[in-house]
Parts: C-alpha cells; sequence; structure tokens
C-alpha cells in the first residue's frame, strides 16, 4: 500500500490536461530581434537614468503600485480606480479572464490573434469560441457580431490585431459592446501607438468595455513586464480583488513616470518604425513578396511552403522572424517586426537573399 501511495502524484485540473504547451521561441536571441514585435533599440535614456539611482535598500520593500497608478489615471484622463497596472498585458488578459469567466460562459475571439487569449480562457471553465477571419484576414465583424449569444461573457480584440496588423473600427467595436452588454469587451491596444486608434476616450463611458495597454512595445520596457487595464470602477473593483497587489515590481513601477514623460523618446521612435515600415513594405513589394496592410510594427507576409526555411535563412543571415504559419488562415505566413530605418535596410537585404534561397530551392515535396 505505502508503494502505491509514493507512485502517486497529484493531477493537475482536467482542463491544464488538455491545454495546448505554448513555448514561444525565446533561445538564442542575440541577432537582430523581428520576431517578438518589441521595441529593437532600446527604452528612454530618462529611464535608464531612474534604473541607475536605484537603491538595494529600495529593493526591500514590498513594491507600492497605488501612487504610480494615479499617475498613469492622470497621463490618461482617467480616475484611478478606473486604472489597474499589471505584470505585462499577459497577467491583465489572465486577471480579467479569472474574475469574468465561468462555467456556463463563452469566450469571443476573433482568430488569427494573440496567442495568450486562447491559452487564458482555456485555464478557466469557459469555452472558447473562435470566429475565422477572411482570407484577406480582415476584422471579420459581421461574423463575431453573429456569433455573439445569451453566454457570451467576455469578447477579446486586439486592435491592431497581431499576427494580420489588421485594425476594428471605433464604431465597429462600440457595436459589439451594445449588442453584448452582458460581456466584457477586452480592447487590447498593445500596438496603439503604431497606430493612434484608441477607445480609451470612452472608458467608464461605455460600461463594458475595459482596454488594455502595454509599455512592452513602443516603450521598450518588455523586461519590465508592466501593462495596464482600464475600465469603468463597477467593473475594476472586481479585477482588482483577483490581481495579486504585488504582481508590478518596484523596479517597473520606478520607471514607469520617467517612460510616460519622455514623449519626445516615444514619438522618435514610432515616427522611426513608421518610416521604416513604408520602405520596408516597398522592399517587398519590389521582391513580389504578398503582405497584408499593416497598422503596427510589424507585418504579415506571405512566404509559401517553404517558410520554414525562409524564417532559418533570415535566422542565419542575423535576422529573427516569427513563423506564423500554424495560426488559422496564415498558412506559409511570417510575421516581421519593423524596427529602425537601419535594421530594415538589413532586414531588406536578408530578405532577397533568403527568397532567392527559398525560390531557387525547386518544388517543394
Ligand atoms: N497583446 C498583444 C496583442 C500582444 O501582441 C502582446 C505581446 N506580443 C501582448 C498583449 C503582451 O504584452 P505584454 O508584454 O504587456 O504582456
Amino acid at each position: 500500500m505505502a508503494e502505491s501511495v509514493s507512485t502517486l502524484i497529484p493531477a493537475p485540473r482536467p482542463r491544464v490536461l488538455a491545454m495546448k504547451e505554448y513555448h514561444p521561441p525565446l533561445g538564442s536571441r542575440d541577432a537582430l530581434r523581428l520576431d517578438f514585435n518589441e521595441n529593437t533599440l532600446a527604452c528612454s535614456p530618462k529611464v535608464r537614468e531612474v534604473l541607475a539611482e536605484i537603491s538595494t535598500g529600495s529593493l526591500t520593500r514590498y513594491p507600492e503600485r497605488a501612487p504610480i497608478e494615479a499617475i498613469v489615471a492622470a497621463h490618461l484622463d482617467l480616475k484611478p480606480e478606473q486604472v489597474a497596472l499589471t505584470n505585462g498585458v499577459d497577467e491583465a488578459i489572465h486577471v480579467l479572464f479569472e474574475t469574468f469567466l465561468d462555467a456556463s460562459d463563452e469566450v469571443l475571439l476573433p482568430v488569427p490573434t494573440y496567442t495568450m487569449y486562447e491559452i487564458y480562457a482555456s485555464v478557466t471553465d469557459a469555452q472558447v469560441v473562435t470566429v475565422q477571419a477572411a482570407d484577406d484576414l480582415q476584422f471579420p465583424f459581421e461574423r463575431l457580431l453573429a456569433a455573439i449569444t445569451e453566454r457570451t461573457k467576455v469578447i477579446a480584440i486586439a486592435n491592431p490585431n497581431s499576427p494580420s496588423g489588421s485594425v476594428a473600427t471605433r464604431e465597429q467595436l462600440l457595436e459589439l459592446a451594445r449588442r453584448a452588454p452582458q460581456a466584457v469587451l477586452l480592447v487590447d491596444e498593445a500596438y496603439f501607438h503604431f497606430c493612434g486608434e484608441t477607445l480609451m476616450d470612452l472608458v467608464g463611458a461605455a460600461p463594458n468595455l475595459v482596454v488594455a495597454r502595454t509599455f512592452s512595445k513602443a516603450y521598450g520596457l518588455a523586461g519590465l513586464r508592466l501593462g495596464l487595464l482600464a475600465g469603468p470602477a463597477d467593473l475594476m473593483r472586481w479585477v482588482r480583488r483577483v490581481l495579486s497587489p504585488y504582481s508590478v515590481n518596484s523596479l517597473a513601477l520606478a520607471c514607469l513616470p520617467a517612460a510616460l514623460e519622455d514623449k519626445d523618446y516615444l514619438n522618435w521612435y514610432v515616427g522611426e518604425v513608421l518610416t521604416a515600415r513604408g520602405e520596408f513594405e516597398a522592399a517587398l513589394d519590389a521582391a513580389g513578396v504578398r503582405r497584408w496592410p499593416s497598422h503596427t510594427n510589424f507585418v504579415l507576409v506571405e512566404i509559401g511552403a517553404r517558410h520554414t526555411e525562409f524564417v532559418r535563412l533570415m535566422r542565419t543571415a542575423g535576422v529573427l522572424t516569427r513563423d506564423r504559419s500554424s495560426d488559422p488562415g496564415c498558412d506559409g505566413c511570417v510575421r516581421i517586426t519593423i524596427g529602425t530605418r537601419e535594421q530594415m535596410q538589413s532586414a531588406a537585404a536578408a530578405l532577397k537573399e533568403a527568397l532567392t534561397g527559398i525560390r531557387a530551392g525547386g518544388e517543394v515535396r
């Protein structure tokens, strides 16, 4: 008897057993990082100054988020009770789903989209309902409206979307919010700075709208893990019950005001990326590569059957790109982050070589 007890190990919940494994390819990234849609250069020098001044004594304290939440709320023209800082938008998604999703609920996701929505939804007991975009990968607005049921409890929209780079209009998003008043409409504005479209001004006014933002992209702070959720105080109070009071660490909190204040740096970086995007898109067109219109700091391209080889050739040339071929509706597609003009000139040269390599490769078996 003792023997069988010693071999017995605790089983995870059936939901966890059934989850897909997700291992983002984070290894060996000392190259031009056009694979994770990060800032490809650096954060503001003002943030670096703050980091240099952090004392070891200050690290002995638990982080206090409330004063920084008040600064962020003022920056967004919101009330402090409408804003919660999180350990990246990933934690925001996780906590929002844990707060609102129960066994009889449905989560509505247009696909392809950001992988973590499905992962965090599948940890809950709710059912994931996906709505496939058409071939053009534009926002499947009508299909989403048609998929709303009385069980729809969360609708998660990345706007702009990844990996497609497409956008939903303000009117479309508001119509979704109106047609599903029983559901939280999460509008994930991770790539807001490269696009400029936002619903942040409607936070509080629309009773079921929650907006997420990250500091991982334009601000260049992916390593600090800093994101936020903004929504009506009546919804945010429940989110706060689930959110760890300490999940945003004190280094991230210390850096955040400096990052927000340095608008010149942010504007410079975004401007650089948008110029680089136009030039890189022209290079793609010249090389005859099909691409989807991008409203953000990455572009989805169709490479075709030799997508794996393409990504490998690019890596050999020192440029990391992301194979998205297994995303729904993205067969043969690769996502390329846009960095600075200089970086994208190198990327365009590598791309030309890689295409020559795969086009010379003959028929794919
Ligand atoms: N939302 C979207 C749409 C993303 O693409 C990403 C990151 N790739 C995230 C959220 C995650 O952001 P964070 O680093 O703040 O967790």
